[in-house]
């Protein structure tokens, strides 16, 4: 035992770590949810499925390859009290973990995105990630990234407008807001690659659509989608 584990030990007996979801103390080993919590999860399994509804979200992209999305996203459900956490309570943390277990299932065990060069997180607009301190989904990439083994690149791909919240809007006026609120910095960066483009949740699609629509013309490039949560898809 390392001086470091036992101080870890003493800290978790006076100050106990809690599961974020049942609040029962945490194991050594466990980072912010319970094993049992982490099981519970609600798994989509759209990569495994030949009909996958997430990739008909972007049918009509050239270039298209894997898309993905870890979990499902309910009103009102345990998800979203994750995603709330990391989104609006500063715990880019669990942003990190959840993204390193999503790729530790979809790349470690079920061999998807074993291709990819680089993972490009869906940018805020600068304003935006100031005012959070963070852009969630890129610690969603980070913790990828620490299992793929390949970079993460923030600067390539920018949000130039900023769009207030989509949440009211129909599918419709959702897409038209899309239209040209990204831009390639760097394109040369990006040239040949295979580009996983990582978000946190999807709604409808339009916001991933508008990314990969721009990424789609750089030469060369390969294109595949992770979401770590998914409105369900039918
Ligand atoms: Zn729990």
């Amino acid at each position: 035992m390392t001086l470091r584990t036992i101080l870890n030990d003493l800290l978790d007996l006076f100050f106990p770590r809690l599961c974020l979801l049942c609040h029962t103390p945490l194991l050594r080993e466990e980072k912010h949810l319970c094993l049992s919590c982490f099981c519970d999860l609600p798994r989509t399994g759209y990569h495994l499925r030949t009909d996958n509804p997430a990739r008909k979200l972007f049918a009509g992209i050239p270039a298209l390859r894997e898309v993905g999305a870890f979990l499902f996203f309910e009103r009102e459900g345990k998800v979203q009290q994750l995603v709330h956490t990391f989104k609006y309570y500063g715990n880019k943390q669990l942003a990190y973990e959840l993204g390193r277990m999503a790729a530790l299932e979809i790349y470690g065990r079920d061999g998807f995105y074993q291709t990819t060069d680089l993972l490009i997180p869906v940018p805020l607009h600068r304003k935006k990630e100031r005012k959070r301190g963070y852009n969630q989904s890129e610690w969603i990439a980070k913790g990828m990234a620490s299992v793929l083994n390949k970079p993460v690149c923030r600067t390539a791909l920018e949000r130039v407008t900023n769009t207030p919240t989509q949440t009211h809007k129909t599918i419709y006026e959702r897409q038209l807001n899309m239209e040209n609120q990204f831009s390639l910095a760097e394109p040369k960066l990006l040239e040949g690659k295979h580009l996983l483009l990582v978000d946190d949740v999807i709604t409808t699609g339009a916001t991933c659509l508008a990314c990969l629509d721009r990424l789609a013309s750089v030469p060369g490039v390969r294109l595949s989608v992770f979401s770590l949560t998914i409105v369900r898809q039918y």
